[in-house]
Order: structure tokens, then sequence, then C-alpha cells
């Protein structure tokens, strides 16, 4: 296997002060971080110190703001490990955040007995709640999913969002409620490609 190749030891954080960076207590900060994993292309391709980060940002994730955590890694620390907790994340994200867009049949708000969001199993996980606190237990990828479906869930306002424009597909989180696209850049390629498109069908018939 091409993951022998690394070197446990040079995936451990080098300093604490790097860690504090990236600190989950500014719920601002830990969103965005997450989406940049999220969105972070070739990531069974990271260099080890890159690699090394993302996993300190996983358990930092996961911990939100709990004292203690305890975590299973179902694997050895790899790029290709990481890869697929990326795609779980995504995956979860996009039924999560993009199926909440397409109208209910009939009509208005979604009622519980019609679910059509995100439905996700957690095998093995447990919780520990105390007043005002929680934590899971469970493998690094069922806690890494639970913090995924509290942040969706807690998301009444719906920032968490998926970029419309077709090629890019970035999650992001809204600044203004009425943003859809990641960045200006996606949101005026978008608009020349729809007046092409407009154009194309006037020239066409
Ligand atoms: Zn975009």
């Amino acid at each position: 296997m091409k993951t022998k190749r690394r070197k446990k030891r040079a995936l451990r954080p080098k300093t604490h002060t790097d860690r504090k960076k990236h600190s989950s207590r500014d719920p601002q900060s830990r969103i965005e971080r997450l989406l940049a994993f999220a969105n972070q292309r070739d990531i069974e391709r990271l260099p080890d110190d890159a690699l090394g980060e993302a996993y300190d940002f996983i358990f930092d994730f996961v911990r939100g703001d709990a004292k203690g955590l305890s975590v299973e890694e179902e694997e050895p620390r790899s790029g290709a490990a990481l890869l697929r907790l990326q795609e779980a994340l995504c995956s979860g994200l996009r039924q999560g955040v993009k199926l909440d867009r397409s109208p209910l049949p009939g009509g208005g708000e979604a009622v519980v007995s019609v679910f059509y969001g995100w439905e996700v199993s957690l095998e093995g996980l447990k919780r520990y709640v105390l007043r005002g606190q929680s934590a899971y237990h469970g493998t690094l990828r069922a806690v890494l999913l639970a913090a995924l479906a509290d942040l969706i869930a807690n998301d009444r306002a719906k920032r968490l969002a998926m970029c419309q424009r077709p090629t890019c597909e970035r999650f992001f989180w809204k600044k203004d409620t009425r943003q859809n696209y990641c960045s200006k850049n996606c949101a005026d390629a978008d608009r020349q490609k729809r007046w092409r498109t407009k154009e194309t069908v006037k020239s066409n018939g």
C-alpha cells in the first residue's frame, strides 16, 4: 500500500500556537475552516504537514466546546483516508444544503412526515451530555458527520450554501441571504453564460 511510506510522527501537530490559530472557539472561523476543508482539491495528495493540519482541524471541529473527546481512528492517517472523510462530508453537505431548495409537492414548508433532507445513520456513536455541554464518542467518520449534522440542523438562517454555478459547486457561507454564488467571479461568469445562451436561442429561433 502506498500509504505505508508516510510516517505517523510527521503528522503530529508541530506547535500549540498553530492549533490556537484555528481554534473552534470562534464559531464563524470553525465553519469557514470546515467549508475550506470540504472545498479543498487534491486532498489525497497533500504534503505531510498540510495533512497533519487537516487532521488537527477535524479533531478541533468535532471537539467543539467539549472539554474531552474520545475518537477511534478507524484507519491510519493518510491522504486516501482524508479523501474518504472529505467525500462523506461533502455528500452530507450537498444533501443537507442543496435539497432544501427544492419545493415540496403541493408547495409550502417542510413538515416532519415528508422529510427530504439528509438522512444520516451513525452506527456506534455515543453522545455524552451535561448541562451546556455535549460530546460524541465513536469513529472519526461518525463523530465528524455528527458534528456536521448539528451544524446543518442549527443553520436556521440557511447560510450554508453551495455555489449555483454548475462548474463550481463550492460550499460557502452566505454573508447575505440572497447570495447564490461563492464569489463575484462565479456570479459574473454564470450571468454571462445565461446571457449568451439566451442570445443563441434568439439567433437560432
Ligand atoms: Zn462558485
